[in-house]
């Protein structure tokens, strides 16, 4: 513990961010870094706990208490030791994660958290400031061949995983570039582009093969793989997203929130947003802008959250969020007691930027002009019921409050529903789920056909960068056992044990 009075002394702040007026102005972070001194306070609050909930919280298990203690005394190399042996990338996690620790840490109970997700990016910032992240050599090659299928956080975490354990790992990655969602999915202004390519860099480094534009099941044929490599992991995400089938939905101007921010995602990397139209289904034949128009953004999460400030950033006239659930509370109730995850009101930076944001709303149509594009909804309010353990349950449209409002642009960014079955797990013939993900126990990672595993979103369905991570490197773990007899790959448990002895 660094400081036993650190929360007695300091509260919780998080670092400056650039000003709403400068920064819809572009795509780059806006988040700045603490001052050294505050960097110190904000780690001198944690109190190392006998029973550091923190720990649980985090699906990676990360040690939080002993970086913390580390970053107080400025020993910036045993900090990263710590975090990086939990965490393959923590300058993804300390930018994006929601913190389920921070609901978890147990000052939370009266004071505000510790701030961890900072401190996380903080420590790996300095790290490679200070050249400790270095590609490591791996000592012996098993002479076992893998191919991930997908380089979204999962795959990536798979690869870095089985790869220092000695196989020689191939990542085949349909999009043009790697990265999976938080290349193409998550905006710029919250994970620039660069922080990505530096950790390929280190993959590549140490010996990871990456190969693009290679769609398995399509351009990549799925015998060849199951025939040349020892063991497959699919790590192809949860794609499929949700629709809202009411009249209208195929009006110009109703379009899938993914379609809207990879477009962006594109332009900012300066590559062709419409290219591959022709052949995949989420890339759109045409440029679409908000700029002028006004905007409605059916669904009120992440994504949602994402299409307003890409939204804002493209001068839209307006910017609403409708969301089907009711208003959530501001506090914890008698339903969602410290340390669970709970579901409260949620304001994102992009809700600073503007947005009009409307709970308990439903969608009913789509309405066109005589060239069929979109120029308004029709919507109605919805009154919840709750069930006893205080969650909505059911709802009825209020009388009298239909509608219509006007609207040139709407994203539906209500989640996704699956993984795409055609192609890659279609060819394969893996079972899928109650819930048509790929069907595979948490324990084992292993699907129905020998030598093929799976891990993150095609495997849990649609969730979290911190879980996909912390999926590929179990997952791993499994796939040396087959490949090797035994693992050495730690898992979190056995790190954390490490740690607290
Ligand atoms: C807009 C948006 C914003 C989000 N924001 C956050 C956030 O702020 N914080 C957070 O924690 N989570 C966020 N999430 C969720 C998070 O991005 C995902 O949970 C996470 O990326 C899942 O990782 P994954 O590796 O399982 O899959 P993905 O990241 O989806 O990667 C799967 C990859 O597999 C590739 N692939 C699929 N099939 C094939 C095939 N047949 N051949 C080759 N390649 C294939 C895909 O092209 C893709 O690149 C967000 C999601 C979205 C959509
Ligand atoms: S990865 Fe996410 S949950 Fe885990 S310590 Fe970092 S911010 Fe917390």
């Amino acid at each position: 513990m660094g400081k036993p009075t650190g929360f007695l002394e300091f509260t919780r702040e998080l670092p400056t961010k650039r000003s709403v007026e400068e920064r819809v102005n572009d795509y780059n972070e806006f988040v700045n870094r603490y001052p050294d001194e505050k960097l110190n306070q904000q780690s001198a609050r944690c109190m190392d706990c006998g029973v550091p909930f923190c720990h649980n919280g985090c699906p990676l298990g990360n040690v939080i208490p002993e970086f913390n203690d580390a970053v107080y005394r400025k020993e910036w190399k045993e900090a990263y030791d710590i975090l990086s042996s939990t965490n393959n990338f923590p300058e993804f996690t300390g930018r994006i994660c929601p913190a389920p620790c921070e609901t978890a840490c147990v000052l939370g109970i009266n004071q505000p958290a510790i701030a961890i997700e900072e401190i996380e990016k903080h420590i790996i910032e300095i790290a490679f400031d200070k050249g400790f992240v270095q590609p490591k050599k791996v000592n012996k090659r098993t002479g076992k061949k893998v191919a991930v299928v997908g380089s979204g956080p999962a795959g990536l975490a798979a690869a870095a995983q089985l790869n220092y354990a000695g196989h020689t790992v191939t990542v085949f990655e349909r999009d043009d570039q790697a990265g999976g969602l938080l290349r193409y999915g998550i905006p710029d202004f919250k994970l620039e582009k660069w922080v990505i390519d530096r950790r390929l860099k280190v993959l590549e480094d140490e010996g990871v093969t990456f190969k693009c534009n290679a769609n398995v099941g399509v351009n990549v044929s799925v015998n060849d793989l199951l025939r040349e490599y020892h063991a497959i992991v699919l790590a192809g995400g949860s794609t499929v997203p949700r629709d809202l089938n009411v009249p209208g939905r195929d009006l110009k101007g109703v379009y899938f929130a993914m379609q809207f921010l990879k477009q962006q995602n594109k332009r900012n990397a300066k590559l062709d947003p419409l290219a591959n139209a022709a052949i995949e289904s989420n890339i759109l034949p045409e440029d679409v802008f908000a700029t002028g128009k006004n905007v409605v953004v059916i669904g009120g999460g992440d994504t949602g959250s994402d299409c307003v400030g890409t939204s804002n950033r493209h001068k839209a006239a307006s910017v609403t969020q409708f969301e089907l659930m009711p208003t959530p509370p501001k506090d914890r109730t008698a339903f969602m007691p410290w340390p669970t995850y709970p579901m409260t009101l949620k304001t994102s930076s992009s809700h600073e930027e503007g947005a009009d944001r409307k709970w308990a709303i439903a969608t009913k149509e789509f309405i066109g002009d005589e060239n069929g594009n979109l120029k308004a909804l029709k919507i109605v309010d919805l009154e919840w019921k709750s069930s006893e353990d205080g969650r909505p349950s059911s709802f009825v449209e209020r009388e009298g409050s239909e509608r219509i409002i006007p609207c040139e642009l709407a994203l539906l960014a209500m989640g996704f529903v699956n993984p795409q079955y055609v192609g890659l797990l279609e060819q394969l013939g893996v079972e899928l789920d109650e819930r048509k993900n790929v069907k595979a126990t948490e324990k084992e990672y292993k699907t129905n056909i020998n030598k093929v595993f799976t891990a993150g979103d095609m495997r849990r369905g649609q969730s979290l960068v911190v879980w996909a991570i912390s999926e590929g490197r179990e997952c791993a773990r499994k796939v040396d056992e087959f490949l090797s007899g035994t693992s050495l790959l730690e898992t979190k448990d056995q790190t954390a044990t490490f740690y607290a002895i």
